[in-house]
């Protein structure tokens, strides 16, 4: 039976590009007859809170979309973060990394293609064990990482060349997104992953990672992502509403998931309508992969 998830985290309301998110997700488990689950991503301590966590499940909720196990807190979790770090040691998979932020720019090599970051160069990688108190990365092998995403297409990736090794602890106690996600995602039996076009990027490394800890890999969708009229990127500036503010403009719930539903595929044009009714109607390959707008009225 397919186990998917949604992983939001928990930084602030859910935007209308989150919920369809949240909503393709659980269509794509239910229409294939399978469980769904909610896991509540609030590793990077200080940016999440436990309120907007709980508003969070409130909205999906009010949705219709429910997790069929308990919620995970991933802030509940470091002792099985703090496990999968020791068997990567064990295998010898982790370096000390002693490099500031500020070593990282100068030695920073040409910028990367799709969003301005610059690969780490590796440079620590030959440093002796220091324990696991300090800061962690993973070695990554060379080449080439190919996966199928629903979505997308056949895809390829080097991320060793993209990002370089990727830092899986922070001296300061902060496991990274990349070791959580793919710890819980193996430790939850999930088996298939719906997340924005945004993440597609970081999939090679994190298959990279399971493959480290023998972990089975999940099929991948990759979304594309709703943007504001104007078709510029969502932000909490840029007319990224959640459903308190659409129901303010009085739209209603059954409206909303109609037309998220529509804007999956699910309907010709977009009718209210419960979670529950789309489920029989949705498909992958009925699901656009290109970027949708807000309506006008709804920013
Ligand atoms: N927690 C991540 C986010 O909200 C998503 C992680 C994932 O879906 O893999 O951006």
């Amino acid at each position: 039976m397919i186990i998917g998830r949604f992983a939001p985290s928990p930084t602030g309301i859910l935007h209308l590009g989150n919920l369809r998110t949240a909503l393709a997700s659980w269509l794509s488990a239910k229409s294939k007859g399978g469980r769904w689950v909610i896991r509540m991503e609030d590793v990077d301590g200080p940016r999440c809170q436990r309120e907007f966590g709980e508003q969070q499940l409130r909205d999906l909720a009010e949705l219709g979309l429910e997790s069929d196990e308990p919620v995970i807190w991933q802030s509940d979790r470091s002792g099985a973060y703090r496990e999968a770090l020791t068997n990567l040691h064990e295998l010898n998979r982790l370096y000390p990394c002693h490099c500031t932020r500020k070593d990282l720019q100068m030695l920073a090599s040409a910028p990367h293609e799709e969003d301005g970051l610059r690969p780490y160069p590796n440079r620590c990688r030959h440093r002796p064990w220091e324990g696991l108190e300090a800061a962690l990365r993973l070695h990554l092998p060379e080449g080439g990482v190919d996966w199928l995403d629903s979505a997308l297409g056949r895809q390829s990736d080097d991320p060793a060349a993209l990002t370089g090794d990727p830092l899986l602890f922070r001296r300061d106690g902060l496991y990274a997104y990349h070791l959580a996600v793919v710890v819980d995602d193996g430790a939850q039996g999930i088996m298939e992953i719906v997340r924005g076009m945004d993440l597609r990027s970081i999939t090679a490394t994190q298959i990279r990672l399971q493959e480290a800890l023998s972990l089975p890999r999940p099929a991948y969708h990759h979304l594309g992502l709703v943007t504001a009229p104007d078709g510029s990127r969502l932000g909490k500036r840029a007319g990224a509403p959640g459903l308190e503010a659409l129901h303010q403009r009085g739209i209603g719930t059954e409206e909303i998931i109609g037309w998220l539903g529509w804007s999956l595929g699910c309907m010709e044009k977009p009718e209210p309508s419960t979670a529950e009714n789309l489920v029989t109607r949705f498909r992958w390959d009925h699901s656009p992969a290109d970027f949708f707008r807000i309506p006008n009225t709804w920013a």
